[in-house]
């Protein structure tokens, strides 16, 4: 039987990985796009002469990253994801960027919106009234290939993709169940009091929105948009109406019932949710 990552445990996996030739082996292995490959051809990519060591490391990694099939070898899940994650980290041109403006304005003053990246962070700030757009960890291989006018909106587009995948059911750290509740009384961005919260069961990572962030992956509220001719997937987050200025009130706390609305162009768009952010009502005007 095979072990897995978790067989073996967080640190012996690392462990196995701090040796070149393994992870040259996994590199190999992840550009190689027609099927497993075999132990002479992957000893040949890898460049190792003595058979007897390369199969010694071919060994060590057999079951946690790799997996040995009939014709050859070929990455596990866990293997990919750590060659995904060196070229993730691995995009000396985005070491630090800006501050540089945007051409759109700051949607709450109209003042210069700024987007600067440093030390793997990257936001979106008003240099007027200092309200934050957008802030967040960004691994810098997300910019490549990108020019640099271009990285204000792949960073809101990278973020939005990470808080779908948390409101599907994923976490974005380790895969596992993420599951939505509603947080009263908090003043996380000073901008609300509630917050939607998809925490992981698993690992204790959690991703927190606005309601109307939250409410935005809705199948109602997109058709809304869609209505008035807005794709709320193509507008960045900053031009985004529904994002600037949706009301949320609460309606009851038992059964917790809130209501937003928000609106784009001459619609209105009101809607009830539960405390798992499920519509439970839905009224236009
Ligand atoms: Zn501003
Ligand atoms: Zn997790």
């Amino acid at each position: 039987m095979n072990e897995s990552v978790e067989d073996v445990g967080p640190d012996e996996a690392f462990a196995l990985l701090g040796n070149e030739t393994r992870v040259a082996i996994l590199r190999a292995l992840a550009d190689t796009r027609d099927g497993p490959l075999s132990f002479s051809a992957l000893r040949e990519r890898v460049g190792m002469r003595d058979s007897g060591q390369f199969n010694y490391h071919l060994g060590k990694l057999t079951g946690v990253f790799i997996d040995k099939v009939e014709d050859g070898y070929r990455l596990r899940y866990a293997g990919s994801h750590v060659v995904g994650a060196i070229h993730a980290g691995a995009y000396e041109h985005a070491a630090s960027v800006g501050p540089f403006t945007l051409p759109d304005p700051c949607p709450a003053c109209g003042g210069a919106l700024e987007f600067a990246y440093e030390n793997e962070r990257a936001s979106v700030i008003c240099a007027a009234c200092e309200r934050t757009s957008l802030d967040g960890a960004v691994p810098p291989g997300v910019f490549d290939g990108y020019d640099r006018d271009e990285y204000p909106l792949v960073f809101d587009r990278w973020l939005r993709s990470k808080a779908r995948g948390a409101v599907d059911g994923f976490c974005l750290s380790c895969e596992g169940r993420t599951t939505p509740e509603v947080l009263l009384d908090v003043d996380a961005r000073g901008t609300d009091d509630r917050m939607a919260r998809f925490g992981c069961k698993r690992c204790d990572e959690a991703v927190y929105m606005t309601i109307p962030e939250a409410l935005l992956f809705d199948p109602a509220v997109i058709a809304f948009h869609h209505d008035h001719g807005v794709s709320p997937t193509a507008e960045p987050t900053w031009r985004l109406q529904w994002l600037k200025d949706t009301a949320v009130e609460t309606v009851s706390t038992d059964p917790l019932r809130l209501r937003a609305t928000g609106h784009v162009e001459d619609g209105t768009l009101t809607v009830t949710v539960d405390d798992s952010l499920s519509i439970t009502d839905e009224h236009r005007a």
